[in-house]
């Protein structure tokens, strides 16, 4: 019997394996009295972006330590957290943001973001846009505000206190594997989500929707799936066409995860030249987990509403824009992109993927692999009983989390997904892959060998 947890989390009656030392993108846990060494495919929720006990790092957390000094944010500043937001803007397409706010978490980041949409339209003298369109089986965190715009059924006990959800109408999921009917070309079923999308505008009263919040490429709910082409260009203009702010949400796939350009910003894979989301959250990779913080970027149009009027944003939090985390995500940052790392993940996460892809869909061989998609440091494998059908395996089977625990027993550490009840779009299971960015091609071959093991196990344990 396992024993309790002290902690108040997810697992109380069952205490979680215990990390006891990292290196790289190796780690050693403890479960049971057992030790198990793991190659860390995932990296927590896709957190990492260095390996772990990076000398480098410590260094730079030593000198911030140092150098910076807790402040009242409104009252007093740091020139950390201006600095870092300066990189940011340097980094990203010329033109896309103007400036930042730094928070803790990605759920505080999309709840700032909601506030800041909001007052935005205020400081625009206009007092009729309260709404927040967003997508159907999105998840955007866990506090109350960002819940409502979320929908993947784990706040279904909550439903009651989230904001009315008239002011948080859902578009229809984008998850072509699924909902991409037979004979529809990808052009048609783009076409037909944002036909969906401006329905639901004109349905909801234009006049009154304040923002459009997608997850650029979505990893939390249905494991990766990469927007088909046109349809983020698509709800840009729908946007443009409409007045409505288009905030997009790259906590999980930004900050250096998915750039094709060894940038930041997952979005250069699918917008247009010219086009840039209004307002965007980050989060996870911008600490790489050594720091806790998130952030908010602002596009011009959005600060220059806020100079041209108040001045300041509303409300504060006590540790928003903390100078010691700006610092060590600043330096993390900047070795990031010395050393080529959003680069490195772009093309061997891709390789990874390729293989996986090779291995179980290409290959003719009749496997439990629905899918494989992603791109560059972000991807998913779906679970299929049926290949051709695309069938689902039983919900109490949990293979999404057993696979998780295969890959486990394999020596390799997965985060294992299984759709929600309330999900429209299926509700399959998943596994998600997020190496850190320094890894290597054996790094590669040792995930894919890790993973092909953990399915053949999967297999004979389903049999
Ligand atoms: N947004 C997305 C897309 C996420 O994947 C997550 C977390 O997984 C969040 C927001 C919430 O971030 P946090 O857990 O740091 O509050």
């Amino acid at each position: 019997m396992s024993e309790e947890s002290v902690v108040f989390q997810s697992t109380i009656n069952k205490k979680p394996p215990h990390i006891v030392k990292a290196k790289g993108v190796y780690m050693t846990v403890i479960q049971n009295g057992k030790t198990h060494e793991l190659l860390d495919g995932c990296t927590g929720a896709a957190v990492g972006a260095l390996g772990a006990g990076d000398e480098d790092v410590y260094e730079i957390i030593n000198e911030a330590a140092r150098n910076s000094f807790y402040t009242y944010p409104s009252l007093i500043g740091n020139q950390h957290s201006e600095d870092l937001a300066q990189f940011y803007i340097d980094n990203s397409p010329k033109g896309a943001f103007a400036s930042a706010l730094w928070c803790c978490s990605g759920s505080e980041s999309n709840e700032n973001a909601l506030k800041i949409i909001r007052q935005y339209w205020l400081e625009k003298g206009n007092t009729k846009k309260i709404k927040f369109i967003s997508r159907e089986t999105s998840y955007h965190g866990f506090t109350l505000g960002a819940l409502s715009i979320s929908s993947n059924g784990r706040a279904e006990f909550l439903k009651d206190s989230l904001i009315d959800q008239d002011k948080c109408p859902k578009m229809p999921v984008c998850y072509p594997y699924r909902n991409q009917k037979d004979g529809q070309t990808e052009a048609e079923y783009v076409q037909y989500l944002l036909d969906a999308l401006e329905k639901l505008i004109i349905d909801s009263g234009a006049e009154t929707v304040a923002s459009i919040t997608v997850e650029t490429l979505p990893g939390s709910s249905l494991g990766t799936v990469p927007p088909p082409k046109g349809y983020l260009p698509g709800i840009r203009r729908l946007c443009d066409k409409y007045d409505i702010l288009m905030h997009l949400d790259e906590v999980m796939c930004g900050t250096g995860r998915s750039n094709p350009n060894g940038g930041l910003n997952c979005w250069e894979n699918f917008l247009e030249p010219g086009q840039f989301p209004d307002i965007q959250t980050v989060g996870k990779t911008l600490g790489s987990g050594y720091v806790t913080i998130a952030g908010i970027l602002i596009g011009p149009k959005i600060k220059q509403a806020y100079v041209e009027g108040s001045g300041a944003i509303v409300g504060s939090h006590t540790y928003a824009s903390h100078g010691f985390n700006c610092a060590v995500a600043l330096g993390i940052q900047k070795k990031i992109m010395k050393e080529g790392l959003t680069k490195n993940i772009f093309e061997k996460g891709n390789k990874m993927g390729e293989m996986l892809k090779k291995k179980f869909l290409e290959s003719g061989e009749n496997n439990i692999v629905g899918d494989v998609r992603g791109i560059g440091g972000f991807w998913s494998i779906e679970f299929v009983k049926n290949k051709k059908t695309k069938e689902i395996f039983d919900k109490s089977l949990d293979v999404g989390h057993e696979m998780q625990n295969f890959c486990f027993s394999r020596g390799l550490n997965v985060m294992g997904m299984q759709g929600c009840k309330d999900n429209l779009a299926g509700e399959g299971d998943f596994i998600l892959l997020a190496p850190s960015f320094v890894i290597t091609d054996e790094d590669v071959e040792e995930i894919v060998k890790r993973v092909s093991e953990a399915i053949e196990d999967c297999t004979e344990w389903l049999e």
